[in-house]
């Protein structure tokens, strides 16, 4: 049996949960994440190669701990090789739990095929279910994709099906509670994420910002809602109980409410960079190590240390506060 060492950092935290961005480009242009033209993509030889990705996840869950691994991006579903990639990641280990994080364009022709390499979850955001509203936010007219899409990863099994939304002031927040009477009637897990500073475009304001307080006052006046009794543990999203249950939703307050003393997770670039939080300013490259002919051991060792580094806090009150270089979509949200 291989030696394994926890990710731990000098807080006392674990991490076990990996976020692998297996690409940082995208067929949407959601206005909180990127600009209407796009960015600029990493450049292809930059970016893992499919056994390049699947190694790194190999020593992550054979040397180090890791116990979920969860596929994102830019949009993963773009990555030719997503399929593949789950079924060689379910097969180092079946009992990790692996998900994707997708905007589900393009899901429908594929959950069968994620679903038969071993895949266990999605999770789909979606931040509005009227069609106007939908392109207004994504700058592209596919919501009836991404319907067909949640439709299809329900069917395969890849559930339970989760909706993540956003709301932004003025052009959806008034739907919320539209989307969650939605979400409740599909079956759909649906959870509100509080916008964070990680926008390409560096417009993310406070003020502008839906907070969890104005999430809940939206809810409220439609539905009755109980903190449900299970407990959170290191999961980001607040769950509540919805007119008595058994349907819930779900509230992160990354901004207002942080969660960064129990946070277990991890994130690796597309480019093979260690990120040991969202907000992290540094990163630890693994990419040249790997190129280079390092061992196992070797890379292990340079995932401990970047590790090492995480801070107590992602910081977004301080007053010298800096958002990362990279936005969210080249992170891994
Ligand atoms: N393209 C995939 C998707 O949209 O699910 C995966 C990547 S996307 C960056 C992951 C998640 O980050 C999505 O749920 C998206 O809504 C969220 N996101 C993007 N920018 C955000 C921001 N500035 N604040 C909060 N959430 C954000
Ligand atoms: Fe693409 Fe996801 Fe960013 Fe929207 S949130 S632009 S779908 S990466």
């Amino acid at each position: 049996m291989p030696h394994t060492r926890p990710l731990s950092d000098r807080y006392g935290r674990v991490a076990t949960d990996l976020r692998v961005s297996l690409t940082d480009r995208c067929n949407l242009r959601c206005s909180y994440c990127m600009p209407a033209e796009g960015l600029d993509w990493l450049p292809d030889d930059s970016v893992l190669t499919d056994d390049e990705v699947v190694r790194l996840i190999r020593i992550g869950v054979e040397l180090l701990g890791i116990r979920e691994v969860r596929f994102t991006g830019g949009e993963p579903l773009v990555r030719r090789g997503l399929v593949d990639i789950v079924r060689r990641t379910h097969e180092i280990d079946p009992t990790v739990e692996t998900s994707l994080t997708t905007n589900a364009l393009g899901l429908a022709r594929v959950a069968g095929a994620l679903a038969e390499a071993g895949l266990d979850r999605v999770n789909v955001s979606l931040d509005s279910i009227r069609r106007e509203t939908f392109h207004a936010i994504t700058r592209r007219d596919r919501l009836h994709d991404v319907l067909e899409g949640l439709a299809a990863a329900r069917a395969a099994g890849l559930g339970p099906v989760k909706v993540n939304a956003v709301l932004m002031r003025g052009q959806n927040d008034h739907e919320a509670a539209e989307l969650l009477r939605w979400a409740i009637a599909e079956g759909y897990q649906l959870r509100f994420i509080e916008q964070m500073p990680l926008d390409a475009q560096h417009v993310w304001n406070r003020e502008q910002m839906v907070t969890a307080d104005e999430i809940f006052e939206h809810l409220e006046r439609e539905f009755d809602l109980v903190p449900a009794a299970e407990p959170r543990g290191s999961a980001p999203a607040e769950l509540f109980t919805v007119d008595g249950g058994p349907a819930t939703v779900g509230v992160i307050a990354s901004v207002t409410r942080p969660f960064c003393g129990d946070c277990d997770r991890v994130r690796l670039t597309a480019d093979g960079q260690v990120r040991n939080c969202l907000f992290a300013r540094e990163e630890s490259d693994l990419r040249t190590a790997l190129r280079a002919g390092a061992s196992d051991e070797v890379i292990a060792e340079r995932w401990v240390v970047a590790m090492r580094g995480k801070r107590a806090g992602h910081g977004i009150d301080d007053p010298t506060f800096l958002q990362p270089d990279r936005p969210m979509s080249a992170i891994g949200g």
